[in-house]
């Protein structure tokens, strides 16, 4: 998102919501200029619309929280014509009190099957013109996808909602350890590695650390999503060993 907003040379207001993303406060990532409540960050994203004209909202809120609080704010922004992007981070599940399946997963919480409602649904019926979707693992993309909606706001003036869409890869892993299903393994290959930082303090991750001469180590909290081999800009992160193919398939 940080790297969009640079490349969109927009001055953003970081409107954070109640979910694990509110870890998003912290460094390296401080993306969450205020955190109130739930369905708070369309809310505020869109009073700041309208008394910080200089700066873009974009207002973070998770698939859950959307269902729970985020509608009525969405649709007070859209009849107000607030200048806001809204992300929603769609993990498919209630992440933090529990992992309870949400209205989009297709069961209730005793596994019965249950009628799937979409969030680019509601968000078109709530009168957003600019719905879009993608995976946030597939990182360029999602940097394409933010920076374009980051237009549409400042050029047209509307609301626009992206949907970044994962299964929660704690729940994945945890369904993987149940089933015995082999995750994939990553490494960072010593002779590539240049110590550049990016992994382990942009990115982030908690399983790559810093060894003492700089260079990176992933550990055993390693779940094998493979994403720090698409950041590395030194090619030094590789998967070294294959997971299930039922592996995949857990993901979608
Ligand atoms: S991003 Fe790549 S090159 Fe940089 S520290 Fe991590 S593994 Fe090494
Ligand atoms: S594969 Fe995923 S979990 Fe493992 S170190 Fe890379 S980003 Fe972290």
């Amino acid at each position: 998102m940080k790297k969009a907003v640079a490349i969109s040379k927009i001055n953003p207001v970081y409107c954070g919501d109640i979910g694990c993303y509110g870890l998003g406060t912290f460094p390296p990532f401080e993306t969450q200029d205020t955190l109130v409540e739930m369905g708070g960050s369309i809310g505020l994203a869109n009073g700041f619309a309208h008394v910080e004209a200089e700066k873009t909202p974009i207002a973070i809120i998770g698939d859950s929280t959307f269902f729970h609080a985020g509608i009525p704010a969405l649709i007070n922004a859209v009849y107000n014509k607030a200048a806001i992007l809204v992300i929603v981070l769609d993990n498919k599940t209630t992440a933090m009190t529990g992992g309870q399946p949400t209205p989009e997963t297709g069961i209730y919480a005793t596994g019965e099957e249950a009628p799937v409602v979409m969030i680019e649904n509601i968000a078109r019926a709530s009168g957003v013109e600019y719905v879009e979707t993608v995976d946030p693992y597939k990182i360029r993309e999602s940097v394409e996808v933010i920076s374009n909606a980051l237009k549409y706001v400042k050029n047209t003036g509307k609301v626009a909602l992206i949907v970044m869409r994962r299964k929660c890869a704690l729940n994945i892993s945890s369904i993987a350890n149940r089933r015995g299903i082999k995750k994939p393994t990553y490494e960072v290959l010593e002779d590539k590695c240049k110590a550049c930082k990016v992994c382990y303090n942009l990115f982030s991750c908690p399983a790559i650390v810093e060894q003492k001469n700089g260079k990176a180590l992933i550990n055993m909290l390693c779940i094998g999503c493979g994403v720090c081999a698409d950041i590395c800009p030194h090619n030094a992160i590789a998967k070294v060993g294959e997971g299930d193919g039922e592996w995949l398939k857990l993901w979608w």
